[in-house]
């Protein structure tokens, strides 16, 4: 299914810096553009991801978030936050499910889009690092049920956050998508953001890989380029409409 859907807002949560730039970046950018708020919430700040000689976990953090900040910038994200849990280590735990629904409550995004915790084989040269595995989870966990329930995390309260249920869930898949987001607008905003991590392209320019990628994604769906994703959705239209309805809009 191809959609045209653009939420009023969306948090993507991920592992490192440059996740969500290879696997959703031109959708959100597409979604910003189109006037949703867009946060990004990252677990850990690749602080294992330099390996330059002398490199300092506490010097690679300040690199790659430099480099994520302006990523964020051109993907057109009104926020990037940063929960510095230990790269190479990230766990599903309970505190993270909690640090994510803290978010959540406070963002109060109409989507969120994440990785799929199931992912481990990609490929014959590839396995999905755990950290992915791990951050995918505590953000679909966090997603749901725990950030709508009041009386879990309830202490939350006490910062002023109130449950919050998102409207649908957007998996960003590898292999065999069921919704499909054209990204033909903003596929150089995918590619430039890419770019600003600099400390990780090692191995070129982007660009070629990128778009290959994402035409091959599109291919036989009357776009050039796009995304893939499993979509969850938590709440119905009619729900949604009379839950979140402005108090000028009549239903
Ligand atoms: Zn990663």
């Amino acid at each position: 299914m191809n959609t045209t859907y653009i939420p009023e807002s969306a948090m993507a949560i991920a592992a490192h810096p440059d996740d969500i730039e290879y696997s959703c970046a031109g959708t959100l950018a597409r979604w910003a553009k189109a006037g949703a708020r867009i946060s990004l919430v990252l677990c850990t700040s690749g602080d294992v991801g330099i390996a330059d000689p002398g490199m300092t976990r506490a010097r690679a953090t300040e690199i790659r978030e430099a480099e994520a900040r302006a990523a964020a910038e051109i993907i057109g994200a009104s926020e990037i936050i940063f929960l510095r849990e230990p790269d190479g280590m990230l766990v599903a735990t309970l505190e993270l499910r909690k640090k994510l629904v803290r978010e959540i409550r406070r963002f109060r995004p109409e989507v969120v889009v994440t990785g799929d915790p199931t992912i481990v084989w990609a490929g014959k040269d590839y396995i999905n690092h755990p950290d992915h595995r791990a951050a995918a989870l505590a953000a679909l966990d966090a997603t749901f049920p725990a950030a709508g329930q009041p009386n879990l995390f309830e202490e939350l309260a006490d910062e002023g956050l109130t449950a919050h249920k998102p409207r649908k869930v957007y998996v960003t898949v590898w292999e065999a998508g069921e919704v499909f987001v054209a990204i033909d607008e903003t596929i150089q905003n995918k590619v430039d953001a890419l770019r600003a991590h600099a400390s990780q392209m090692t191995n070129g320019d982007p660009e070629p890989m990128i778009r290959e990628w994402a035409a091959a994604t599109a291919a036989g769906k009357e776009m050039g380029y796009a995304e893939a994703f499993r979509v969850v959705t938590l709440e119905d239209d009619d729900t949604w409409a009379k839950l979140h309805a402005k108090p000028d809009e009549t239903l």
